[in-house]
């Protein structure tokens, strides 16, 4: 009898969380595409290769956020496997070096430049990165032209958090103006920057006419689904090939909770050290 009772809730549970995350799709988060010492956000080209083989040789199929929408809000049929690659800041090496292999193995995959800083260095911050060059516009529509998606990553790079209403407006709304002009297409996507975002972001994003919003796993509350709250999965330089398997996998919803509780203890932690320090 306990038995039966213990494996009836343990069914339950497992039901109640499939109904919960089944329909969750793997959104990865890639930056530069190059060898960069000392720089995990930069991933190096033959990494890079071996994780779109890996992709293909298992199935996946390579999708946009339209497609996502799609499928979230007009139910639309996926492929198998579905998964879906960003590109923040708009690096050059996108273009020559993630593009060709893209095309290559006919997969897709969106760019989120910044509006007011396309074609130009990449000093909108001041993180110690390795300087280096943007997409230029003639770029961004051939990347547009092969297949590609592009969405905004504001006009220059801000928290959004710390932001006035003013500001934020500019921010969201006029950098989705200027890449529709320079791009003669719609702008359907922003990516927050640093992946923070609130509520008053999300309004000012909701009211500037796009159909969601990225941000990354750890700032996002999973159990909601939230169209502008999409939570994605950094891919970094020192991971191996077994925990990328991980991050696209079916349970990759599990590993994401997983990552989630390891950072919020580590919070924890922190903060518990520095008050006794105190
Ligand atoms: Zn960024």
């Amino acid at each position: 009898m306990l038995f039966t009772i213990l494996f009836l809730a343990i069914m339950g549970i497992v039901l109640g969380l499939y109904g919960k995350f089944h329909k969750r799709i793997p959104i990865l988060m890639y930056h530069r595409i190059a060898t960069v010492p000392g720089e995990r956000n930069s991933l190096p080209a033959e990494k890079f290769k071996e994780q779109l083989d890996y992709l293909k040789e298992h199935g996946y199929n390579t999708i946009t956020l339209n497609d996502l929408y799609n499928y979230y809000v007009k139910e639309a049929p996926l492929p198998s496997r579905p998964v879906i690659l960003t590109f923040d800041d708009g690096y050059e090496d996108n273009f020559s070096t993630a593009l060709p292999m893209l095309r290559e193995r006919n997969m897709k995959a969106t760019v989120f430049p910044i509006a007011n800083w396309v074609g130009r260095e990449n000093k909108w911050e001041n993180f110690n990165q390795k300087v280096t060059q943007t997409m230029d516009w003639d770029k961004l529509r051939e990347w547009k032209a092969a297949g590609m998606e592009i969405g905004s990553h504001t006009l220059n790079h801000p928290f959004l958090t710390q932001c006035d209403e003013n500001r934020l407006e500019q921010e969201i709304m006029t950098s989705k103006m200027i890449l529709q002009e320079k791009l003669g297409d719609k702008i359907d996507f922003l990516c927050y920057p640093y992946g923070f975002f609130d509520d008053k972001t999300i309004a000012v994003t909701k009211k500037s006419g796009y159909k969601g919003a990225l941000a990354i796993f750890d700032n996002v509350p999973l159990w909601h689904q939230d169209m502008f709250a999409l939570p994605r999965i950094p891919i970094s330089s020192k991971q191996p090939l077994w925990e990328f398997a991980l991050k696209v996998g079916r349970f990759h919803i599990v590993f994401i909770l997983l990552r989630k509780l390891e950072r919020n203890v580590k919070r924890l932690a922190r903060r518990r050290k520095k008050s006794v320090n105190w």
